[in-house]
């Protein structure tokens, strides 16, 4: 199956990236994003701001540099309670909502009612197996639905993890494969159905490995990314900047359910506690560069 049009459902760091980097491979993209509750209580008329904002967003920055056309203006923003009938029409629907199941899956049912027989619907879950996400939805929409977990910022990290179940229809893998290998210029990895796939499984480890020692330690988080951002390959941001633009809020979720799969008394629990800082940022709006700043200001 040849995939010529494409929408992608959440509008935050994620979504609007995902939804730029596939308009800039010239395949339109519908990106609908919920109604905020201001304007469902009358104050502002603009059903669709939030996904409207993120495009304005990403058309102010560079498609990445192995993409050939700049074609942001390919992105039709929307929101999921007028235009989700619109999805009738595409090809390949990605999910990239909050990282909570119930969300998903609500969201799920929604979709596979209005979707196109044989669409593929993908989610950019970083922790929840593919095995949770597809449980009560039908049959007919487990074939068709996969796991595509980009990395931030989407439209410029390489990597693309795809996670396939025992009901996925082989014909979309290979579609969905080819497509993101040949039209968006991402390196595929097949990935086993489980917690962290492999990226998160090993990032999650030396990130919170590094925050835990450095608070051990009282190191600053400049002296602390001095340290094991080049070592660890990312001299650019270094450790907590990474965290930063992952946003913090993120940073639980792949901890707890990396947690839940190691039994008591293993070693590595120690590694994967939650640092007792990030519960404090988070609750004062550090969530990172989404949010008021996070390990480093933002202005
Ligand atoms: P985010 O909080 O920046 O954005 C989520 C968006 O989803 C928000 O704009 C929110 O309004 C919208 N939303 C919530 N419920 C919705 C619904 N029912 N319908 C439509 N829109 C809805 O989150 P994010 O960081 O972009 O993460 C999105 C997904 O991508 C999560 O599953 C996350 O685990 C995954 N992910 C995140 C990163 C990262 O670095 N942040 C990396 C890889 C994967």
């Amino acid at each position: 199956m040849e995939i010529r049009s494409a929408a992608v459902i959440g509008a935050g760091v994620m979504g609007s990236g995902i939804a730029a980097h596939i308009a800039n491979a010239g395949i339109p993209v519908f990106l609908l994003d919920i109604v905020p509750q201001d304007v469902k209580d009358g104050r502002g008329n603009d059903r669709s701001v939030v996904a409207r904002t993120a495009i304005e967003k990403m058309l102010k920055t560079d498609p990445a540099p192995f993409m050939h056309k700049k074609n942001a203006r390919l992105v039709t923003p929307g929101n999921i309670d007028d235009d989700l009938e619109k999805l009738a029409t595409v090809d390949w629907i990605v999910e990239a909502v909050v990282e909570n199941p119930a969300v998903k899956s609500d969201l799920y049912a929604r979709l596979d009612k209005v979707r196109k027989p044989g669409s593929i619907v993908s989610s950019n879950t970083s922790t929840i197996p593919l095995k949770n996400l597809i449980e009560g939805q039908s049959d007919r929409f487990a074939q068709d639905f996969l796991i595509t977990h980009f990395f931030n910022p989407p439209r410029y990290m390489r990597l693309l993890e795809v996670v396939s179940g025992p009901a996925t229809r082989a014909e979309a893998v290979t579609s969905l494969s080819t497509f993101a290998d040949k039209r968006l210029g991402k390196g595929v990895v097949q990935c086993k159905d489980r917690p962290g796939f492999i990226a998160n499984r090993i990032g999650t480890y030396w990130i919170q490995a590094a925050i835990n020692e450095a608070m051990d330690l009282g190191l600053t988080v400049e002296e602390a990314d001095a340290v094991v951002g080049r070592p660890m390959g990312i001299p650019k941001t270094g450790v907590f900047g990474l965290v930063d633009l992952v946003g913090l809020d993120l940073m639980p979720y792949v901890s707890r359910s990396l947690l839940k799969t190691l039994p008591p008394g293993d070693p590595y629990r120690d590694i994967y506690r939650e640092p007792e800082l990030f519960t404090r940022m988070i609750a004062e709006g550090y969530t990172g560069r989404k949010g008021k700043g996070g390990f480093y200001r933002m202005n």
